[in-house]
């Protein structure tokens, strides 16, 4: 069973720099700029995990009652993750996954 721990907090993004305010409705997992996350939950909002690697957004499933999901995978220890995309997420950059062209869409805007 999957414990749920609301730890809604701040955070600056490592990797565009941008300050991340708290979500509010949830627990902020990942940067709304550029999507990217860090691998320090083992169970959603635990901040237990050691890892503490890069979490880079690889591809966005659709769910009919979560919406939209990014999938990551840890550029540390290769684990895949899932985090739920947040209301105030850059739609640009969602499609952007959708379509395949996530790279080159973050690297223009981080330019
Ligand atoms: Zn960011
Ligand atoms: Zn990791």
């Amino acid at each position: 069973m999957k414990h749920f721990s609301k730890n809604d907090q701040g955070f600056t993004c490592i990797v565009c720099g941008a300050q991340v305010e708290p979500l509010g409705y949830s627990s902020r997992d990942h940067c709304p700029k550029c999507l990217h996350s860090l691998h320090i939950d083992i169970n959603p909002g635990d901040r237990l995990n050691t890892c503490l690697g890069i979490l880079k957004p690889i591809s966005i499933t659709t769910n009919s009652k979560k919406g939209y999901i990014i999938n990551y995978r840890c550029d540390k220890c290769g684990k895949l993750h899932n985090n739920r995309a947040a209301t105030d997420d850059k739609q640009s950059l969602i499609f952007a996954l959708m379509n395949g062209t996530y790279d080159e869409t973050l690297k223009k805007m981080l330019h």
